[in-house]
């Protein structure tokens, strides 16, 4: 992408309104826009990071073997009445009524339409276990929305929902989205810790919040020192086989939320009180759903029994935030390797100049030839200017042509996180991106 036709309304002055560090970057960076109080527009820029969470999110669910479908935004009230929530949920829940007078509502979560998804489709135990999610934008009319994309009104979660026999049944699916889960945060970049619970309102009474430490974090979370060294890539988990083993190894040591906190469990001088935003929550809620809707399978003995289930969010939205809290120094975002929006930044120092454009051009296509993404800063603006754009946006290397490094047939490549530069010749310098 070339950056004189790509759209990326970059800001100098940020609303006073954008208090933490990611929503100032986020509207410095042209990532998104603020449509009304907590609903954004995705630019460009942050619909290309919006994506790449996504599809990791995705390809983990995947490999631990839910099975991806497309619930609406809108659903109808009635299911909610059926299952109690329509009255509990409160001002959260954006109602709307349609043309024919009837009662709609935009989606804060999807148990009760997966419900009935499962109960008009599955009756019998051998139609069990069902391990279902979808990725969709949710609405909740938070009271205070705030933080950019961290706590906006509309927002991208992933929500899965097992259906199982037993509570045995349930526990094996609920640890197949915990280890999921690890996968899914330690590939974004991140060190996320799972921590004790409370169930809250949907119920429950095994529940774990998937947290990264951050100073901006809404909560306070304890946790035992040695647990972010944890490393969960360091081996493949086999989700065919039983993951007990490693979710106790993952709880052994202690971890918990402010609502949980006890602190009894742990020493003091082995505990760590920090911040910390929530990215990630798994639930196991019985059969609170399945008993009111009436979702039920017979047993081998041919008795109905309601199913046992478990919901399973992400706040794919909220990660992108996150993920700058976690990653950003004084100069801009630091993307990980991972969801950076482009691999690299080309950056032609001298524009009008037929030399360093010819080589520009050139890096430019061998680079996409390779399929690596590639943002090439050809505008006409003063080196200071792009050097700063491009620390902003925070992509991961830098590639910067300067007629003075051509005279000596070296270009510049500089590593964003660490700012370590190094002068090298065309084609090291692209084996270098390629490797
Ligand atoms: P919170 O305590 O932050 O309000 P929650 O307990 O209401 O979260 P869940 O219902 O468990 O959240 O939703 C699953 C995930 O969706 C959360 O872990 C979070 O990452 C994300 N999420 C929840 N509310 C918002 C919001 N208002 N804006 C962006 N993401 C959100
Ligand atoms: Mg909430």
């Amino acid at each position: 992408m070339r950056l004189s036709s790509f759209f990326m309304p970059t800001l100098k002055e940020v609303p006073s309104e954008a208090q933490i560090v990611s929503h100032r970057l986020m509207l410095r960076a042209g990532m998104i826009r603020q449509a009304s109080a907590g609903i954004y527009s995705w630019l460009p820029l942050g619909f290309r990071v919006l994506k790449k969470i996504e599809q990791i999110v995705r390809e983990e669910q995947d490999r631990a073997g839910a099975q991806e479908l497309l619930m609406p935004t809108i659903q109808s009230a009635d299911l909610w009445k059926q299952s109690g929530r329509y009255e509990d949920y409160g001002k959260e829940m954006l109602r709307i009524q349609d043309r024919h007078e009837r009662e709609m509502l935009y989606g804060p979560t999807n148990e009760e339409l997966i419900t009935d998804i499962f109960r008009s489709a599955c009756r019998s135990y051998r139609d069990l276990p069902k391990l279902l999610y979808h990725i969709q934008w949710k609405f909740r009319d938070e009271v205070r929305p705030r933080f950019g994309v961290m706590r906006g009104r509309e927002f991208l979660m992933k929500d899965s929902y097992s259906f199982d026999l037993d509570y045995a049944g349930a526990k094996r699916a609920y640890n197949k989205m915990f280890v999921a889960y690890l996968r899914t945060f330690a590939r974004l970049g991140l060190k996320a810790i799972p921590m004790e619970a409370e169930a809250g309102p949907i119920g429950g009474d095994l529940s774990h919040e998937f947290i990264i430490l951050a100073e901006t974090g809404e909560s306070a979370v304890f946790c035992h020192r040695d647990l972010p060294a944890f490393d969960v890539l360091e081996s493949e988990p086999d989700f065919a086989a039983d993951l007990e083993p490693m979710v106790r190894r993952w709880t052994s040591l202690y971890a918990a939320t402010d609502q949980k906190h006890d602190p009894g469990k742990c020493p003091k001088d082995q505990l760590i009180e920090a911040r910390g935003i929530e990215v990630g929550h798994i639930f196991y809620f019985g059969t609170k759903y399945s008993e009111p809707l009436g979702a039920a399978v017979s047993t081998q003995d041919g008795k109905p029994v309601p199913v046992h289930m478990g919901s399973y969010g992400i706040g794919v939205s909220r990660l992108v935030g996150a993920i700058i809290e976690a990653s950003h120094d004084d100069n801009g975002i630091v993307w990980p390797d991972a969801v950076a929006p482009f691999a690299v930044g080309l950056v032609n120092l001298k524009a009008g100049d037929p030399r360093t454009t010819g080589t520009c051009d050139d890096i430019y296509a061998k680079l996409r030839a390779q399929g690596i993404e590639v943002l090439y800063d050809d505008r006409d603006e003063r080196p200071g200017a792009k050097f700063a754009d491009m620390d902003l946006i925070g992509l991961p290397w830098q590639l910067v042509v300067g007629p003075r490094g051509l005279e000596r047939g070296q270009i510049e490549l500089k590593r964003r996180r660490t700012g370590e530069k190094q002068e090298l010749g065309l084609e090291a310098a692209l084996s270098r991106l390629a490797g």
